[in-house]
């Protein structure tokens, strides 16, 4: 029987993968390896919607592939790559394009979120479709962000397969629980974003004083109740993480910390997160020790998943009328 397929990215973008990332992306990835055939990949081309500085970018994915691997990411079990070793996946996000309303680009609410910019921060969502479409993953595991693109992404498969013939699978959502969106700890009203950083971001690789001080300066609001509640976005956020981090439901937490302060509540949280991190923290330093080992991922991974792209890129361009170079 073959594993149902299942496709997810990351862009290496700011100083390395933060506590969102891994909360409502990778530690999925990690859990579902034996049960689905994986692509993980780096989105490098995504990340130059930020126009990262060249070495930073060349650096950061590398670095990316290491904590990928770090939180659990298994390359003899899971195919990882870098996205802008397969050409395949800016060629399909035209093919795409040419298939999408500009409407419909531009009612998605994370371009509208960043008030405009470049024509890439707009095409954004349509290269992400390309991305998920090209590997006919039957699942996309991704934060509560992505959702809408991940929306997009099924009308457009379903409008190529409406005019062209059934190529593309449809991918089903896995998209993480709302509870799972991490929100940023110094203005809890937005998410935890790399490309935001500063000190409401946890990077997975913070060293374990530094997750404590930024935990405990978190803000919060006057009350004293350690408890879920719209008007108290950063304990909420608080209690989220805590959860995650030790596997407790939010209503036991709320009850252990009945009558407690935030002080003593904090403390705990910056612990759980501690020690959460603390293994991938010890794999990291190995694993960015040896860059021609990370290198060697990178290329298995782009032999497996060139040979998907080149395949449902010859069916593609087959369909849509593109003649056929002579062999
Ligand atoms: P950037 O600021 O560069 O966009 P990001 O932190 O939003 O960085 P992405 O590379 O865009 O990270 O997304 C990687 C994955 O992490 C996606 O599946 C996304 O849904 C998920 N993710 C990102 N931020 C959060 C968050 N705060 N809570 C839960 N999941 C998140
Ligand atoms: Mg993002």
């Amino acid at each position: 029987m073959t594993r149902p397929r299942v496709l997810s990215g990351i862009r290496p973008t700011g100083e390395s993968f933060q506590l969102g990332n891994y909360v409502g992306a990778v530690r999925h990835w990690a859990a579902m390896q034996d049960e689905n055939e994986c692509f993980f990949f780096l989105a490098d081309l995504h990340a130059l919607t930020e126009t990262p500085q060249p070495d930073a970018l060349r650096r950061r994915t590398r670095e990316s592939v290491a904590e990928l691997l770090a939180m659990g990411v298994d390359p003899a079990r899971s195919t990882v790559f870098a996205q802008s070793h397969i050409p395949e996946h800016p060629e399909l996000a035209w093919v795409l394009g040419c298939l999408t309303g500009f409407g419909e680009a531009s009612r998605m609410t994370q371009f509208k979120e960043k008030g405009g910019g470049t024509v890439g921060l707009f095409y954004y969502p349509v290269l992400q479709a390309a991305d998920i479409l090209m590997y006919q993953a039957n699942a996309v595991p991704i934060g509560e962000d992505q959702r809408q693109h991940l929306e997009l992404t099924r009308d457009v498969a379903a409008r190529f397969n409406g005019r062209y013939g059934e190529t593309f699978t449809l991918p089903g959502a896995y998209a993480g629980k709302p509870g799972e969106r991490i929100k940023d700890l110094q203005d809890p009203a937005r998410k935890m974003s790399k490309t935001i950083g500063g000190s409401g971001t946890v990077w997975v690789l913070d060293e374990p004083a530094v997750v404590t001080k930024k935990v405990k300066s978190a803000v919060t609001d006057t009350g004293r109740e350690v408890r879920v509640s719209d008007d108290k976005p950063g304990i909420t956020n608080l209690l989220t993480i805590l959860s995650v981090a030790t596997g407790k439901a939010v209503p036991e937490l709320e009850a252990a910390y009945a009558g407690k302060g935030y002080g003593d509540f904090k403390a705990d949280v910056a612990e759980a997160v501690v020690e959460m991190f603390a293994a991938t923290r010890a794999r990291y330093v190995e694993l960015i020790a040896d860059p021609a080992y990370l290198d060697e991922v990178l290329a298995a991974g782009a032999a497996t998943a060139g040979a998907v792209a080149r395949t449902t890129m010859t069916t593609v361009r087959e369909r849509i009328g593109l003649l056929a170079p002579k062999p």
